[in-house]
Formats: C-alpha cells, sequence, structure tokens
C-alpha cells in the first residue's frame, strides 16, 4: 500500500510517465492475485549487482520505480557532476528535479507533504545514487534525516510550513550538531541558547554540515539548560532559516572526497529566534537524536558499502 502510493506518486509527478498505465495494472493486478511473485535472484546470484529485478526484499513495483529513478541520474546528475565538483555544490535546480520526481521525501507520510513511499523505495534512491558514483546532492541526508525530526517531534504548523516544500525541493534541509568540540559525543555541545522573554538567543557554530552551503532550513542542536543533571537532559533542538539576522554560513570545506557535497561551516551570533522555533519539547533534544541517529548511521553505513562495492 505505502510502496504503490510511492510509485504512483513518483508517476504522477512526472511529466511523462515512462511506463504506459496498462503496464501499471498489470503489476498491481499481479500483486493482488494468487500467482506466486516471480524468483528474485539475490545479489550474489546475479550477472552485476546492478542487475533491476534482484533480491527479495524488493518487489516488482520497486524495479519499475528504480528504472526510473535510474534514469532520473544518468540524465540530470551524472552529466552535472564534474561541474558540480569543481564548484563544490550541487545545483538548486536538481533539487527542484528531485522534488518534480517524488524522490525527496518518501518516507514521509503523504499527510505531512512527504510522497508517503517506504524506505526500501528510499534506499533504492541512496543505490542509485552511489551506483552512479555521484556524491554531490544530498538528497538522503534531507529526506531520510532532516525530514524525519519535523515529520516526528514538529508541530502542525512547522510541518505544514516545511515539509511540502522541501519534498518540492525548494527547501534544502540540514542538521548541525557536530562542534569542534562535539563530534561523536553530542554531550559536549557548546552551542547555547537562552531565553528572552519568550524568544531564544542562540550563539555558537558548528562544523562539517553537509548541505550546509545550500540549506534553507538547519535544524541546529543547542544547550538550553547549563543546570540540568547531565549534559543530555538540557539540549534541545531549533528549527532556524537561512536568512536570519545573525546566522551566517562560513566556507565550504575542502574535503579529500565528496567534492561536490557543500559541507560547511555555519555561525550563530545574537540569533533571536521566536518561541516556535523549538522542535519538539524544550531540553528533549537529546532523546529525539537518540531515536533518530540510528537511521542516519544505517543511511550512511548503506550508502557507503554501496559505493565500496561499486568502486
Ligand atoms: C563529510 C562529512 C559530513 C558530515 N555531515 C555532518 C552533518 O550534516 N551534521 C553534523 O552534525 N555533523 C556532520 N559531520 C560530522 C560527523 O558527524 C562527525 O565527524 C562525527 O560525529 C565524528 O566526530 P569527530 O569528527 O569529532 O570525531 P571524534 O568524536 O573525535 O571521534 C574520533 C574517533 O574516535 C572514536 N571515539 C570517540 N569517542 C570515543 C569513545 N568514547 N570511545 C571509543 N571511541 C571513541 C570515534 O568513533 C572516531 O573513530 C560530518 C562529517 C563529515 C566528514
Amino acid at each position: 500500500m505505502m510502496l504503490s502510493r510511492c510509485v504512483s506518486s513518483f508517476l504522477c509527478r512526472i511529466k511523462s510517465a515512462p511506463v504506459p498505465l496498462c503496464c501499471r495494472m498489470q503489476y498491481s493486478q499481479h500483486l493482488q492475485g494468487d500467482t506466486p511473485a516471480p524468483f528474485r535472484p539475490e545479489t550474489s546470484m546475479a550477472k552485476t549487482m546492478m542487475d533491476i529485478g534482484t533480491r527479495r526484499i524488493f518487489s516488482e513495483e520497486h524495479d519499475l520505480f528504480r528504472q526510473n529513478v535510474r534514469r532520473f541520474f544518468k540524465e540530470e546528475v551524472v552529466p552535472y557532476h564534474a561541474e558540480w565538483e569543481k564548484a563544490g555544490e550541487v545545483s538548486r535546480e536538481v533539487w527542484e528535479k528531485a522534488g518534480l520526481q517524488g524522490l525527496l521525501g518518501i518516507y514521509t507520510p503523504a499527510e505531512h507533504g512527504g510522497v508517503g513511499g517506504d524506505l526500501l523505495s528510499a534506499a533504492i534512491v541512496w543505490e542509485e545514487q552511489m551506483y552512479c558514483n555521484c556524491s554531490g546532492p544530498g538528497f538522503s541526508l534531507h529526506s531520510e534525516i532532516v525530514m524525519p525530526y519535523i515529520s516526528h517531534y514538529g508541530s502542525q504548523a512547522q510541518i505544514e510550513r516545511f515539509l511540502p516544500q522541501m519534498a518540492a525541493g525548494k527547501c534544502i534541509g540540514a542538521i548541525a550538531m557536530s562542534e569542534p568540540g562535539a563530534g561523536s559525543d553530542l554531550q559536549g555541545v557548546k552551542t547555547y541558547a537562552r531565553r528572552d522573554g519568550t524568544d531564544w538567543i542562540l550563539n555558537g557554530n558548528k562544523v562539517f554540515i553537509t548541505n550546509g552551503w545550500m540549506s534553507d532550513l538547519v535544524i541546529v542542536v543547542a544547550v538550553t539548560n547549563r543546570e540540568a543533571k547531565s549534559a543530555a537532559h538540557g539540549l534541545s533542538l531549533f528549527l532556524v532559516e537561512s536568512g536570519t539576522k545573525g546566522f551566517a554560513k562560513g566556507r565550504k570545506l575542502d574535503k579529500i572526497g565528496l567534492k561536490a557535497q557543500d559541507t560547511a561551516e555555519l555561525f550563530f551570533e545574537d540569533v533571536r529566534l521566536p518561541a516556535d522555533a523549538i522542535l519538539g519539547e524544550t531540553n528533549k533534544g537529546f532523546y529525539y537524536l537518540m531515536n533518530e541517529l540510528p537511521q542516519k548511521v544505517l543511511h550512511l553505513c548503506r550508502a557507503r558499502l554501496t559505493m565500496s562495492l561499486i568502486t
């Protein structure tokens, strides 16, 4: 059901549907009928690991989706990637094209403005991006890491304001946890937000932020209670929009790889944020991070594994 929504959303969004309607109906009939699903070889039995129609975890609908995703990367990403590597960032246009084709926010529920597909469909996008060896577009961090925070902990107003724009590729998302003194151990975060009436005043800096340079919306991890019994009980998440006074983007960082990714430093100097910039509850940020980070780690491992297998 979730997957059908993903495929049909994808097919609706693209301007010229590459697969005729009758073909889609055959897939649905097959899925509803008694016919056993066709045999799907595992990767080790396939001619190449990029063969479509392999692995039991995927279905024929996934195959159809994969064909379209593969074509998207071949036509809209591969020809431009060398240019993006020189620029240290991808184009805004490719984000909007990906949004138009239903490749962003696949795992975000449709009622929240996402595609409402399954995690395997999202994984297809990561895999196909890695198969073409184009690490530039930070789609998966945006879709599978940033959007879920808003979907899971955001208020209705935050969901309505940001998620449809993010799914459309018009609002690029980032998450700013790491700092010069806080990497693996997020309890070392020093970025601090103090109350000023109902507002918050945010100060601090972040490093290594994926999509940082192009970001329109950043989830910022900050200390909000310095007196908490441990640092984990005093962190909150803030939604900070690009262009907010006091929020500056530093340089795009030079890296040995991921050249087209706009990994950046971010600076916050007396950034005034309204009360509704908090994501979820005050001082619950660390709990949210602990809930969401396993997915991030899974995603990173999966992407790196796919890339290492083809290079
Ligand atoms: C390309 C790139 C993109 C990134 N994107 C983002 C992003 O979008 N947002 C963001 O917030 N951050 C991002 N980061 C930062 C990344 O999350 C951190 O680099 C990571 O958390 C590790 O932190 P660190 O580099 O400070 O290493 P450290 O925390 O200093 O760790 C160094 C090594 O020591 C090990 N180690 C640390 N503590 C212990 C311990 N107690 N016991 C045993 N071993 C330990 C670690 O496993 C690691 O191998 C990015 C980094 C890179 C390189």
